[in-house]
């Protein structure tokens, strides 16, 4: 038996102290099965946010506040490893609370050293004033960085055999900073080198996701909400038997439960349905995650770190039948629509290549596509490029846009062969004006564009429509409120 398991821990899984030590406790009882865990971890909740608002102030050349932002940060840090070193430990040990912990200084004295480096580069920033994809990667690398180490004493503490590695060293990557694309074999090399003898020696290696560095050691990083990326690309590295996703949610569900209450989990998916939902907004997975487990075969658990008894989602090659035409369905906000029309390319091969030729050279992924014979739409994520893309385009064709558009997308395996399901789904959102109807090529999604606003409720009325009878051998049922028994 692969005793290999890769457990990943989101920002809210790490958040505090008491957080920390849920999560030492869950990695605990993994060892005690006898399993071998790599953890990856996020930064504590919020922290990102931070980093990156520290970064823009910074920019902008206000040094107090950008420094106000790391003193916060600094304080935070501090009184979690205070907390961590005093808090209740794994095994009851009546003298800890007793006992000076000479280790606490120590930790004091990184987490100043590291937090003072920040601090020069944000001063240095202010100075030049220009926030460079790759300065912003360096400092926002600063949050994995701290709570992968500070989370590596607080399980040492409670007795695992745990051993901090700098994610950098294994996470080799090009250098297209903000999202940089993972090289996987001298990823697999790295991991030889830096985990796998941990491993062997039975400890349990702790190292921070989403962020890496170039081959000449730069740090790069892979994308918001990139840790689930590197827990895969981790577990396909060292061929682990298991990935699990530690979050604050009981797993996939039918629907993001902040938008939609009643959302139910799903117990099992299949990979391709997961990377559609993912791909198209589920914020639960980063979009990425899917593709080194698929290479690999790798079976992706989604968790609940705050309800641990709950058996999640299990995300595997093949999904299993359903009664119901979907799974779940997924929102992607912020979103632009460009129009673009060119009567005069009537008839003329070379127009959809001319267009795409635009978005390839501003690097501008697309999300879903309709055409006409001279007209095109393109949905888009809103981003500072799309003036130079209108103004390239315009040589082409008329083009507007228009942004706070949001992509609806349900996704399930049963869509294929059923009739009648884009009846219902239309019927079921037909206040709603939408735009860009698709069924993708891959025939498990349905979706559409609408106006922001408009979004949640388009969510909630489908999530009414398709899932008031679900199949109990998928859906989490026993969730739901239970008939009253009448005696
Ligand atoms: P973490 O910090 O653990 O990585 P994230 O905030 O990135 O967690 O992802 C978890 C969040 O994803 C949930 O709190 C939930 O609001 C959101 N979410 C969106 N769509 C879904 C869905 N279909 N199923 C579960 N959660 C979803
Ligand atoms: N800390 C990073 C973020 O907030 C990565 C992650 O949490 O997955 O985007
Ligand atoms: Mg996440």
């Amino acid at each position: 038996m692969n005793r290999l398991v890769v457990m990943k821990f989101g920002g809210t899984s790490v958040e505090d102290a008491a957080a920390i030590l849920r999560t030492a406790r869950i990695v605990a009882g993994r060892v005690g099965k006898g399993l071998q865990p790599v953890v990856v971890v996020s930064a504590m909740a919020k922290v990102t946010d931070l980093l990156i608002s520290a970064a823009t102030t910074a920019a902008r050349g206000d040094r107090g506040s950008a420094l106000a932002i790391t003193e916060r940060l600094r304080i935070r840090h501090h009184d979690t490893a205070t907390q961590l070193a005093a808090g209740p430990q794994l095994h009851d040990d009546p003298l800890a609370a007793a006992r000076p912990d000479s280790g606490l200084a120590a930790t004091h004295a990184w987490m100043d050293a590291e937090l003072d480096g920040l601090e020069e580069v944000l001063r240095g920033l202010t100075v030049v004033g220009e926030l460079t994809p790759r300065i912003s990667d360096m400092i926002v690398s600063y949050g994995e960085r701290l709570s992968s180490r500070m989370i590596t004493e607080a399980f040492a503490r409670c007795g695992l055999k745990a051993v901090h590695v700098d994610a950098r060293k294994c996470i080799v990557t090009d250098a297209q900073y903000g999202k940089a694309i993972p090289q996987d074999a001298a990823i697999e090399q790295r991991l030889k080198q830096h985990i796998v003898p941990h491993l062997v020696e039975g400890r349990v290696p702790v190292m921070g996701g989403f962020i890496g560095s170039t081959e000449q050691g730069v740090t790069t990083t892979l994308g918001r909400g990139g840790s689930d990326f590197t827990a895969a690309l981790v577990g396909a590295g060292i061929d682990a038997g298991a990935i699990e996703i530690w979050t604050d949610v009981d797993g996939i569900m039918t629907a993001d439960p902040r938008v939609c209450p009643e959302a139910l989990r799903v117990k099992t998916i299949s990979f391709e349905e997961a990377a559609e939902l993912a791909y198209f907004g589920a914020k639960v997975l980063h979009p990425a995650t899917i593709l080194p487990a698929v290479r690999k075969n790798i079976p992706v658990f989604v968790l609940n770190s705050k309800n641990v008894e709950n058996s999640g989602t299990r995300i595997t090659a093949l999904a299993p039948h359903c009664r119901s035409p979907f799974k779940s369905i997924a929102v992607k906000k912020r979103l632009t629509i460009m129009d673009v029309v060119a009567s005069r390319m009537l008839m003329s091969h070379g127009y959809l290549k001319a267009i795409f030729d635009v978005f390839d050279k501003h690097k501008c992924p697309v999300d879903m596509v309709s055409t006409s014979e001279v007209s095109v739409s393109i949905s888009l994520d809103s981003n500072e490029k799309l003036p130079a893309i209108a103004a390239d385009l315009s040589q082409l064709a008329d083009v507007k846009y228009e942004g706070r558009k949001a992509l609806v997308c349900m996704v399930g395996e049963n869509i294929r062969g059923q009739n009648g399901i884009a009846a219902r789904v239309f019927q079921s959102v037909r206040h709603v004006n939408l735009r860009m109807i698709s069924q993708g090529a891959s025939e498990i999604n349905m979706s559409f564009m609408v106006e922001e606003d408009d979004a949640d409720e388009a969510v909630r009325s489908l999530h009414a429509e398709f899932f008031g009878d679900p199949d109990p051998a998928i859906f989490d049922v026993e969730a739901l409120p239970q008939p009253v028994k009448i005696s």
